[in-house]
């Protein structure tokens, strides 16, 4: 049978169709209605944050932080991560400035920063890749000193935490995905995530077209809100989220396990977080051996993907600036198949096909 990097979880669908049954009573299928209100306060009690916001993909979100902070030059990112994160810089007529990554745990590395600040750099966009968060004091203190805004594409990071505390409550904005593939969905969807209440403000009427009432507008918006039937999976599945967590757990050290004692290398997640288990990622010796692996799994029907590749400095709609541990990470590093209810015995079988070509 066919095993991929992925499989989305669905909760019971008794549970999504009593859901179903208080929309067809209400008659209100979206416009921030009361099933995504619902989610909105259970999901700010679970993370632990002040305000957010509900929208219709992860990628808006982060189009929608870099518009409320009216950033309109040079943003300092990251190349290792979903396009995404590039996109939504460049789709907002701003530039994205490659820095380079931490070697161990992947992220932005706040030591190569400086050196990028221009003139005109407004902001830093850090990504949690794979779930680790990035140096967020570092990454504070520098942009304290240079007066930059802080974004952070969570969209990894649901649910972990840093030093007992989310990891969503840094920087001046957080973006959270809930796509079908991400470990809490809502089929499509994702969030916006701040402490301040000017910016929250911004982001709630942004997201509904700049709408006051009827017919008065706040300010410039666009339609990123999300529907009934999307708040009715998140509030389906929410309650299972920490066994959800906890199962992607037990396959990881499973993993571990059989990977133990080789030279296979691991991102490393430092000791004051709280993981929340998104993606098994290895990293290969090289490229070519990278190759061998994937043609292995794929020839027994497993679909392991490459995240992240290509480095996304590279996209033809950027200027390249070179990253080298980003480059070379991403030519050899392949996340392997990881949802909660993978088989004991198939992680088996994986781990067998991947230790065959070490
Ligand atoms: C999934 C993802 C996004 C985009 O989220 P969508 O909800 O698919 O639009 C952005 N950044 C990263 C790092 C992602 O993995």
């Amino acid at each position: 049978m066919t095993i991929n990097i992925t499989k989305s979880f669905l909760p019971p669908f008794e549970t999504y169709s009593a859901y179903l049954k208080k929309i067809w009573e209400s008659n209100w299928l979206t416009n921030n209605g009361p099933l995504l209100q619902e989610l909105e306060q259970r999901l700010k009690e679970y993370l632990g944050v002040k305000h957010l916001f509900i929208v219709s993909n992860g990628t808006i979100s982060l189009q929608i932080a870099i518009k409320v902070l009216n950033l309109t030059g040079e943003i300092i990112t990251t190349p290792f991560s979903y396009v995404a994160t590039v996109s939504s810089i460049v789709w907002e007529n701003c530039v994205p400035v490659f820095v380079d990554i931490d070697p161990e745990t992947l992220c932005l590395d706040p030591r190569n920063i400086e050196a990028a600040i221009t003139p005109k750099t407004q902001a830093i966009m850090g990504v949690h890749v794979y779930g680790n968060p990035c140096d967020v004091l570092e990454i504070e203190k520098i942009a304290t000193k240079h007066n930059l805004k802080v974004i952070y594409d969570a969209a990894h990071a649901f649910g972990v935490k840093l030093n007992g505390k989310s990891v969503l409550n840094y920087g001046d904005v957080s973006s959270l995905s809930f796509h079908a593939t991400k470990l809490f969905h809502t089929v499509e969807g994702g969030a916006l995530i701040t402490d301040s209440n000017e910016l929250a403000h911004k982001i709630n009427y942004a997201r509904h077209n700049g709408h006051k009432s009827p017919e008065e507008f706040y300010g410039l918006g666009i339609n990123a809100k999300n529907s009934e039937f999307h708040a009715a999976m998140g509030l389906s599945i929410l309650p299972s989220v920490q066994r959800i967590i906890r199962k992607r757990k037990s396959v990881c050290e499973l993993y571990d396990a059989y990977f133990a004692g080789t030279n296979l290398r691991r991102p490393v997640i430092p000791e004051n977080v709280e993981y929340n288990y998104a993606y098994y990622p290895v990293i290969l010796e090289s490229e070519a051996q990278l190759l061998r692996v994937r043609e292995r799994l794929v020839e027994n029907d497993i679909h392991p993907r490459r995240y992240f590749y290509p480095p996304l400095n590279t996209l033809n709609y950027v200027t390249f600036r070179e990253t080298k541990m980003a480059t070379d990470i991403s030519s050899r590093v392949l996340s392997l198949p990881l949802y909660p209810d993978l088989p004991e015995e198939d992680v088996r079988r994986i781990a067998g096909l991947v230790l065959e070509e070490l």
